[in-house]
């Protein structure tokens, strides 16, 4: 960026400051000197401006922006939108099950037509790497390493071809499952929820990483380590439904809103945990979540 847009951000930035707490558009307007003219790199700028603003106003607002730019006589202007939300105190977590075939091989199930999808209470979400804590009621909780969407705009009935635009970044997370349990229900045809959806079942990394950073989304490496040890390792050419296909099936019946986090299925390779093992996921070669079973 160049030291004029450094500029203009933080001029932007210091308007929002004093405004902020309304929740009402702010527009800023930013004029660059025809003498100065460069080629605007849209994305560069308005990631640079979002990443400042989402430092300075987290936990108060989720920040939207908009962005305009005009040719005028006196140069090129920068138009910015800001809107402040107030961010919602709950997220809902959506997972997918059945996403890689090698998995569902592992677990003898049948390979599904259409997503197969339940959800998470808010409850289940552990953050800053927090203990997990096995529960008493069940002795078979199983790790399934799952690649996690986080959802940047509010959409149903989303395109598949458009659905790139509703998520922003990718974080990684645990689905803990009490497979002695769902295997009971799954016998009976009952609804899985207490096997999924108990309190501490949905470790998630605090970093996510933004989607622009992967050079192809249909090749993202993660995996997962216990005690140092590789247990699972996938890769996104693996999945039988692509990240998109997955906001556009979802968003038939859901309407998705900034903040939900998107499981997207486990590789092969699940299996139990005990009380004292260290879990180690990363992204890559980036380790974003370090947890221990208690
Ligand atoms: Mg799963």
């Amino acid at each position: 960026m160049t030291s004029w847009y450094c500029v203009a951000a933080m001029l932007l930035i210091s308007e929002l400051e004093t405004k902020s707490n309304c929740f009402r558009p702010v527009i800023g307007t930013v004029a660059q000197p025809k003498s100065r003219q460069t080629q605007i790199n849209r994305e560069v700028i308005l990631g640079s401006i979002k990443s400042c603003l989402n430092v300075l106003f987290k936990d108060k607002t989720n920040v939207l922006i908009k962005y305009q730019k005009t040719n005028t006589k006196k140069g090129l202007s920068l138009f910015i939108v800001c809107k402040f939300a107030k961010k919602r105190a709950f997220m809902r977590i959506f997972a997918v099950g059945r996403n890689y075939a090698e998995h569902i091989q592992e677990l003898n199930n049948e390979r599904p037509d259409e997503p197969i999808v339940f959800t998470k209470p808010d409850t289940a979400v552990l953050r800053n790497n927090a203990p997990f804590y096995y529960p008493s009621f069940s002795r078979d909780i199983h790790h399934e390493v799952e690649l996690v969407l986080r959802i940047c705009k509010e959409g149903k009935n989303i395109e598949e071809k458009f659905a790139s635009k509703y998520y922003d970044a990718i974080g990684i997370g645990i689905d803990f499952t009490a497979r002695d349990i769902q295997t009971k229900l799954k016998a009976k045809s009952l609804p899985w929820d207490i096997a999924k959806g108990f309190n501490g079942s949905a470790p998630i990394s605090d970093k996510f990483i933004p989607v622009e950073q992967f050079a192809d989304k249909n090749n993202i490496n993660f995996k997962l380590e216990i005690d140092g040890q590789l247990k699972q390792q996938g890769n996104t050419n693996l999945l039988l439904f692509s990240f998109d296909y997955i906001i556009s099936y979802l968003s038939k019946f859901f309407t998705l809103r900034t903040g939900d986090l998107i499981f997207t299925g486990t590789p092969k390779g699940v299996g139990p945990v005990t009380i004292g093992n260290k879990l180690t996921a990363y992204i890559e070669d980036e380790k974003l979540l370090e947890f221990e079973v208690k």
